[in-house]
């Protein structure tokens, strides 16, 4: 088992290297271009392939029977054929109805590079993740609008004109058959809290609905619903310049005892064509014992950042907390993942949730916003995560199903926002034509989010302000088991009861209860 995982470990990280080097971070890595790195990648792969054919299936112990599950399953992320990798498609690709789920997802993927990186607004482009915080703070509801606007192309590229055999449309049909075939990411999603996915749905249903009932009864415009919610970024945002989203975020780690320089996590901050239009953090070497002694993973950390501003510290703080959790893993290679999605998203925002805490604000920013301006500001950004992961659901659930008749219902029902089922703005997420079904990690991870905050502070205090317990205290009880305990038992013995969406309706309740 031994020598198995060390080939893991190799494909593991000639991948991390040469999606490095895909990525514009860097021309090589220890001396190796991508072609040398390629050319090692598909050796280690076959031969991981043939290690583990060769494994029994029966007399292994209990882990490392889950070393071989969780390895086995690992391949299916690897692909055979390495060359393919960087997304050659085009956007306009994605009209052509004879393309099969891959090609097609390939296509929509690139829309978002060639279009959502370039919205045309006022006679400049801007990304997509700049107009979402421009829409929070742009004052006169007319250029809202306007800038709302500016996503048309990409939405039509994403959805024509919502007619049955839209690009988006083929799409989720085709991965409605491939989820029923395969796990689908909610039956993914459901397993990893020991719960039914029928009541992932109930829950997502239960939590906007708390929202609904605390947030007010104002119906607004789909363009004005981040700026109703965005006083707090108002209020902040040039308190963090482009700059200081790193500085000040690295010094809020530093204070929850895990320094980002120390820990040697790399950064990719800068917008650039071709870069990949959404943050990830990925690890560039996984962590492993090399002659006696552990090697530390390495993470990088790709974003692009034409401004600073809160909710973009909301995003790195978020990437960071990835990068400290795959740090924290000790384990076998096999583990050096979490099997659940989920778990990895909900984990990220422990930290990154305690940007919208007047205390964060107070200490890191010299200047803080109400209780209540942040909690909205927080909240209704993840309850669109949430409303996300309920339209996937339905969707997946029937694909026949209108796409933007779906939306208006839950954003009018819950969101109180005005119906507008002639435009296709839910299509402003690449996880929506990348990997459907991926939104219920984050839509979920709000749930388990609140639960791990709760029993963080519970056990060491608070740490919104920092807390120098915090790094060594969740390696130690959350962090350093990695993929060697499933997602459920861990949680279950984290937080000494089961997952339930409670912890996270009674934090939106503090909304209520400040008006
Ligand atoms: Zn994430």
């Amino acid at each position: 088992m031994a020598h198995v995982e060390s080939i893991y470990a190799d494909v593991l990280d000639a991948y991390g290297a040469f999606s490095a080097i895909d990525s514009g971070l860097m021309k090589s890595y220890e001396g190796k271009d991508r072609q040398a790195w390629e050319k090692i990648y598909r050796e280690k792969r076959g031969a991981l392939v043939a290690a583990l054919s060769k494994l029994p299936n029966d007399g292994l112990s209990r882990t490392d029977a889950r070393a071989a599950t969780l390895m086995r399953a690992g391949l299916s992320d690897f692909p055979a054929d390495a060359s393919t990798l960087s997304p050659s498609s085009r956007c306009n690709n994605a009209q052509n109805p004879d393309l099969g789920y891959d090609a097609l997802r390939g296509a929509l993927y690139s829309c978002f590079d060639e279009l959502g990186n370039n919205l045309q607004f006022e006679g400049a482009t801007v990304n997509r993740v700049s107009a979402f915080s421009m829409l929070e703070q742009i004052k006169e509801p007319e250029r809202r609008k306007k800038l709302f606007l500016a996503f048309s192309p990409l939405w039509e590229a994403v959805n024509g004109k919502d007619q049955p055999d839209s690009p988006y449309r083929r799409m989720i049909a085709m991965a409605s058959a491939d989820a029923a075939k395969n796990k689908s990411p909610v039956i993914a999603a459901a397993e990893s809290l020991g719960v039914q996915p029928a009541d992932v749905e109930a829950w997502l249903e239960q939590i906007l609905d708390a929202w609904r009932q605390v947030s007010g009864d104002r119906q607004m415009e789909p363009w004005d619903y981040r700026y109703a919610a965005g006083e707090t970024g108002r209020e902040l945002d040039q308190t963090i310049p482009r700059e200081g989203l790193r500085t000040t975020s690295e010094s809020y780690y530093h204070d929850l005892g895990a320094d980002l320089n120390q820990l040697g996590v790399l950064f990719d901050l800068d917008p650039r064509p071709g870069k990949a239009p959404l943050a990830y953090t990925d690890l560039l070497r996984c962590g492993q014992t090399v002659n006696g002694a552990w090697r530390r993973a390495i993470a990088r950390i790709s974003a692009s950042y034409g401004r600073g501003g809160l909710s973009n510290m909301l995003e790195l703080v978020h990437e960071e907390g990835h990068a400290v959790h795959f740090v924290a893993v000790r384990a076998r290679p096999a583990f050096t993942y979490n099997d659940s999605l989920l778990f990895i998203e909900a984990f990220a925002d422990v930290p990154s949730w305690s940007v919208y805490e007047p205390a964060w604000q107070q200490k890191y920013l010299g200047k803080s916003s109400s209780q209540s301006a942040s909690l909205r500001n927080l909240y209704s950004g993840v309850m669109l995560d949430v409303a996300w992961a309920l339209f996937e659901i339905r969707m997946l659930h029937h694909p026949a199903a209108d796409p933007n008749a779906v939306w208006t219902d839950i954003t009018s029902r819950y969101l109180h926002i005005v119906p507008h089922p002639e435009y296709s703005w839910w299509a402003v997420r690449v996880q929506l034509v990348d990997s459907p079904g991926y939104m219920v990690n984050y839509g979920l991870g709000g749930l388990i989010t609140a639960e791990i905050r709760n029993r963080i502070r519970q056990s060491i205090g608070p740490f919104d302000a920092g807390n120098p317990r915090w790094y060594s205290w969740t390696s130690e009880h959350l962090l350093r088991v990695g993929g060697e305990v499933e997602t459920s038992e861990l949680l279950r013995g984290f937080l000494g009861h089961p997952v339930s969406p409670q912890p996270l309706i009674d934090d939106m309740r503090r909304l209520a209860s400040s008006h």
